[in-house]
């Protein structure tokens, strides 16, 4: 295979996409002088309530610093149980250890890689006082049997919507279906402000807590050396804010630009036998495509799996396994006890993801360049019973 790729650069797993007009926003932040707490962060905060359709925005300094946030505003406290997924990115249960709480592992449906609704009834006997569904890889949670479950229970519900901004269930925004939701801006999320997050609630005394818990535990209404609550810092300074203001006004245009992505490489990977690709919209959710995982058979194996990986990187393309279920990462199996088998959906499609890159500017022929790859990798894996052979 003759590339240029291969023999100049490598293809990154994601790139965030910054216009001429992101980097003139911040320039101006500088120009201007107010680095922190100018008028930028209720413009952000502004524009984004009104993106979403939420009463209250709160943008504090990540998206993990807003997760925990919203454990203290549910009230979480030591030894409460909040059922979450143990197929996410390791902040959405960490968060409920910062105020001591207890994350309750559930399984995933297979098809949405989300918690499954109908696999929560060892988890609801612990009694919990939350739930905390995420919408993972920009795909909705079922929301609608979520918040039955929780209505019926008296659970507190708060979204991870880290990998989802802009996808809607049944119409509305993910987000804001529970008591609050949460958004990050690292990177490699669909936009950025290099690291941030945001908090959106209709709840006016979660909003108020949330701005002073973000602000060293200040009140407004009191002086700068005035600490009315135990409080951390995490704001999210004006330099940040005025990039993702840029970022957000372009979110539909970028949001466009991934669907088309994600929609060359399932034409492409369609015929491959060995994968399953990720499933296509339901009539009830509209995704925002956060990555492009897709996953080998069953019949495969891990070592299989990463084969693969290690054949992509081989061939200069970035690429990895999403993710290492929570329940297995080495500091929750020392401190919780947690063991392989445990969830073992969430465990059967973990051993078997691979990520492919993905990113706005990804163009047509870097995806030829992936695919061709990729049937190389995958026809010099050995065959496995009842998976056909590629050619
Ligand atoms: C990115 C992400 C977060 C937050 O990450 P930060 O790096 O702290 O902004 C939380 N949960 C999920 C599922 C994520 O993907």
């Amino acid at each position: 295979m003759t590339s240029r790729w291969t023999k100049t650069r490598t293809i990154p797993l994601s790139a965030p996409d910054i216009a001429e007009q992101d980097k003139a926003a911040v320039l101006q932040v500088l120009e201007d002088g107010a680095l922190s707490l100018g008028p930028r962060l209720p413009e952000f905060e502004q524009l984004f309530a009104e993106r979403v359709g939420s009463r209250h925005a709160i943008g504090v300094s990540s998206g993990t610093s807003a997760l925990h946030l919203c454990i203290k505003a549910a009230g979480i406290r030591e030894g409460e149980g909040v059922i979450t997924s143990p197929f996410s990115f390791v902040a959405s249960a960490n968060c409920i250890l910062f105020e001591r709480g207890v994350p309750v592992f559930a399984d995933i449906d297979p098809e949405t890689l989300n918690l499954d609704p109908g696999k929560l009834e060892d988890a609801l006997s612990t009694r919990p006082r939350a739930i905390l569904p995420v919408h993972v890889f920009g795909r909705p949670c079922a929301m609608g049997e979520i918040l039955e479950i929780a209505g019926r229970r008296n659970l507190a519900v708060i979204e991870d919507a880290c990998e989802s901004i802009g996808a809607t269930y049944r119409g509305k925004p993910v987000g804001t279906f529970g008591q609050t939701g949460v958004f990050a801006f690292y990177p490699n999320k669909q936009i950025t402000t290099g690291e941030g997050g945001m908090i959106v609630t209709d709840d006016d005394r979660i909003a108020a807590l949330c701005r002073s818990w973000r602000n060293q535990g200040r009140d407004d209404s009191q002086g700068w050396l005035q600490h009315r609550y135990l409080g951390f810092n995490y704001r999210l300074s004006d330099i940040h804010c005025a990039l993702g203001i840029s970022q957000l006004r372009r979110l539909d245009e970028v949001l466009a630009a991934r669907a088309r992505v994600a929609a060359l490489y399932t034409e492409m990977l369609r015929d491959f036998p060995q994968l399953i690709l990720p499933a296509p919209n339901a009539p009830e959710h509209e995704m925002s495509w956060f990555v492009y995982v897709v996953r080998l058979h069953d019949e495969f194996t891990c070592e299989d799996r990463d084969a693969v990986l290690k054949g992509l990187r081989s061939r200069n393309i970035g690429c990895s396994n999403y993710f290492t279920p929570i329940h297995l990462q080495p500091f929750y199996q020392r401190e919780f006890g947690f063991r392989k088998g445990d969830f073992p959906t969430a465990e059967r499609i973990a051993e078997r993801t691979v990520a492919l890159p993905f990113f706005t500017r990804l163009s047509a022929a870097e995806i030829d360049y992936v695919g061709a790859a990729l049937r190389q990798v995958l026809a010099s894996l050995p065959a496995r019973h009842g998976v056909p052979v590629a050619h």
